[in-house]
C-alpha cells in the first residue's frame, strides 16, 4: 500500500466510490475507508439467509443511475468492469382487494390498456402524463446531474420550456394534488401512489416529483445490476483499485486530522491514521462527521443545519429464501413480477404519513413492496429456488421508542407476509427456507448513514432539497473546514441509488483542482 494519498475517501457507499473512480481515473492516489467488511453501503449484496442465495442487503431497483452521466455516457466503461443491467418486463404490478389488478409493462399501449381497464380517461391520461413528463424530463436530469449552482437553475431552465409555467406550479404540489387531478379511478391512483418508494409523505407541498417515478419506470424499467445490487459497487471499487488507488475495509473513521484549521486525515477506531496531501472526501452522516472535529471549526449555521436536519420516512424489510416466487393470479393464469407492490387504496397512501408521524406500524393493511430478482436473473439463488424481499413502509421512531423494534420485529415482519399472503397464498411457510428481518433501526445499526433509519439520510422535504441539501450556504460539497469535501446522499440530489451526489462531488472537486470531469472522462 502506498505511504502517501491524495484523497482520503471516509466510508464507501457507491456515491463515494464513484467520487473516488473520477479521481483515481484523473490520476489522484486514493485511499477509499469502509467501516463494514464489504464495501457498498446500500448497494450492497450478500448471502442473508443461505449458502448459494444472494439478496440484495438494501437497494435492488437501480433506476435513477441511469440518467446520470457516468452511466449514460459510459464515463467509467463500468461495463468492462463487470457491470450488466437486466430490465424486467413486466416492470410493476400490483394486486387490488377486490381481485382486480393494474401491471405495468414496457410497452406503453399496453401499460395504458391496464389504466384503462378501470377508467378510459385513465389509460388516456396515464399516456399524456409520459408525453408531457417526458418534455421536461431532460432538465430535471440536468438539475439532478449537476452541483448546485453549476448551470442555469431550473425556473429558469422551465422559462425555456414551452409548457414551463406549468411545470413551475406542478412541481410545487404535492404527489396526492397531481395523482388525484390526473386520475379519476382508485385503483389507477392506488397504483401511481404505491408503485414507487413514495419515501415522500404524499400530502406535502413539492413531493410532485415522487408522482412521476412510475413514468420514469415506463422509459427504464427498475433495472437490477446482473449478479446482485452489490456489482455496480465492486465494479466501481475495480475501477478504483485499476487506477491504483486502495481500498481498505473494517475501518470505522471516528475523528478528523485537523492541522492549523485545515483537514488532513482521518483516525479510525483501531487508532490508524491517514493523510490526504488535498482533501478528505467524506460520506459520514453529517450528525456524526460534526463530533469528528471541533465544534468551532464548524460554525454556528453548518451546527444550526445539522441541529434541524430531519430524517424523513423509513423502510422496514424481510428477505426470504424460498423455494417459489410469489404467485398473483392473473387472467389466464399467474404472474410472478420480479416488482410488485400492495397499495390497497389511494387513502392509504396518504395515512401512510399519520403512521409515520405518530409512531404507529401499521400491520393491518400495509403497504409492501415485493422484489424477486431471482425470477429475471437465475444467479442469486440455486436452480429453481428464489430470493424474496419484503420492503415495508414503517417508522423508526415508535410511540414506544425505536427500541421496541427490537421486541415486536418478528411479529411485524409475520404480519407483512400474512398480509401478502393474501394475494400470493403460494407462499406458504413450507416454501420459505430461512429469513432475516431488518428493522428501521437496524438499518441504522448496519450502517450509522441510515441515521434514524432513514435510507436517504435524511428527508426530502423543501428544507432539505436542492440549495438546502446538507444546508444553506454548503450545498456544494464543500464543507466549512477547508480540505473537507461531502458526498452522499446528505448532499444533492439526495438518496436512492442515481450517483447523483457522487458525481457532482467529483465535478467540484476536480474544479478545485483546476482541471474538469470533462478532462478526465476523455483522458486516454
Ligand atoms: C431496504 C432498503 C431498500 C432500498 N431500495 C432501494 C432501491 O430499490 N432503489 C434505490 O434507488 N434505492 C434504494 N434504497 C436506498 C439506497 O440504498 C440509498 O439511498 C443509497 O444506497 C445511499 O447511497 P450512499 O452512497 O449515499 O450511502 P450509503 O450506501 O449509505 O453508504 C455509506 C457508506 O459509508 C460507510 N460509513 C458510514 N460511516 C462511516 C464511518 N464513520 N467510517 C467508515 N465508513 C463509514 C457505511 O458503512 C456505508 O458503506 C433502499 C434502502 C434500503 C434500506
Amino acid at each position: 500500500m502506498p505511504e502517501q494519498f491524495d484523497f482520503v475517501v471516509a466510508g464507501a457507499g457507491h456515491n463515494s466510490l464513484i467520487t473516488a473512480a473520477y479521481l483515481a481515473k484523473a490520476g489522484y492516489r486514493c485511499l477509499v475507508l469502509e467501516g463494514r467488511p464489504i464495501v457498498g453501503g446500500g448497494v450492497k449484496s450478500a448471502h442473508l439467509t443461505l449458502k448459494g442465495f444472494v439478496h440484495d442487503v438494501c437497494s435492488s431497483a437501480h433506476n435513477g443511475i441511469h440518467g446520470n452521466p457516468l452511466l449514460r455516457n459510459n464515463e467509467l466503461n463500468l461495463g468492462e468492469y463487470g457491470l450488466e443491467y437486466i430490465y424486467p418486463d413486466p416492470v410493476f404490478h400490483m394486486p387490488f382487494p377486490d381481485g382486480s389488478y393494474l401491471t405495468q409493462w414496457r410497452d406503453l399501449d399496453r401499460t395504458c390498456a391496464e389504466f384503462a381497464k378501470f377508467s378510459k380517461k385513465d389509460g388516456e391520461a396515464y399516456r399524456r402524463m409520459i408525453a408531457e413528463y417526458e418534455s421536461v424530463s431532460p432538465l430535471l436530469g440536468q438539475i439532478s446531474f449537476s452541483p448546485v449552482g453549476f448551470g442555469k437553475p431550473l425556473n429558469e431552465l422551465l422559462a425555456a420550456h414551452p409548457q414551463g409555467k406549468i411545470w413551475q406550479r406542478r412541481l410545487a404540489m404535492s404527489a396526492w394534488e397531481i395523482i388525484s387531478e390526473t386520475f379519476e379511478d382508485a385503483h389507477c391512483r392506488a397504483f401511481m401512489l404505491g408503485c414507487p418508494y413514495s419515501l415522500q409523505p404524499v400530502l406535502d407541498p413539492a413531493t410532485a416529483r415522487a408522482a412521476y417515478i412510475p413514468l420514469h419506470q415506463q422509459r427504464e424499467s427498475r433495472p437490477l445490476p446482473k449478479g446482485g445490487s452489490g456489482e455496480l459497487t465492486a465494479a466501481l471499487a475495480r475501477v478504483i483499485e485499476a487506477h491504483q488507488g486502495t481500498i481498505l475495509v473494517n475501518k470505522w473513521v471516528n475523528a478528523l486530522i485537523i492541522e492549523n484549521g485545515r483537514c488532513v486525515g482521518v483516525e479510525c477506531s483501531d487508532g490508524s491514521k491517514y493523510r490526504a496531501d488535498k482533501a478528505v472526501v467524506s460520506t459520514i452522516h453529517i450528525k456524526q462527521l460534526v463530533d469528528m472535529a471541533p465544534a468551532e471549526l464548524w460554525g454556528e449555521d453548518f451546527l444550526d443545519g445539522v441541529k434541524t436536519w430531519e430524517a424523513g420516512l423509513t423502510l422496514f424489510a424481510a428477505n426470504y429464501a424460498t423455494t417459489e416466487p410469489p404467485k398473483y393470479k392473473v387472467d389466464g393464469g399467474e404472474l410472478s413480477p420480479v416488482h410488485s407492490g400492495l397499495m390497497v387504496s389511494p387513502e392509504r397512501a396518504m395515512q401512510m404519513t399519520v403512521d409515520y408521524r405518530s409512531g404507529n406500524a401499521n400491520t393491518e393493511d400495509p403497504s409492501l413492496h415485493v422484489i424477486c430478482c431471482s425470477v429475471a436473473d437465475p444467479t442469486r439463488a440455486p436452480a429453481g429456488m428464489h430470493t424474496i424481499k419484503i420492503v415495508a413502509y414503517h417508522p423508526y421512531q415508535l410511540k414506544e421508542g425505536p427500541a421496541h423494534w427490537d421486541v415486536i420485529k418478528e411479529q411485524v415482519a409475520q404480519a407483512n407476509l400474512k398480509f401478502l399472503r393474501r394475494f400470493s397464498p403460494n407462499l406458504t411457510d413450507d416454501k420459505i427456507l430461512a429469513h432475516t428481518v431488518e428493522t428501521p433501526l437496524d438499518l441504522e445499526r448496519m450502517n450509522p448513514h441510515n441515521w434514524h433509519g432513514s435510507c436517504h439520510a435524511g428527508g426530502s422535504g423543501p428544507s432539505q432539497v436542492g440549495a438546502m441539501r446538507p444546508m444553506p450556504g454548503y450545498a456544494q460539497h464543500r464543507m466549512p473546514i477547508p480540505g473537507l469535501y461531502q458526498t452522499g446522499a446528505t448532499t444533492h440530489p439526495g438518496g436512492s441509488v442515481t450517483g447523483g451526489p457522487g458525481r457532482n462531488a467529483a465535478v467540484v472537486i476536480l474544479k478545485d483542482l483546476g482541471t474538469s470531469i470533462e478532462a478526465v472522462v476523455h483522458k486516454a
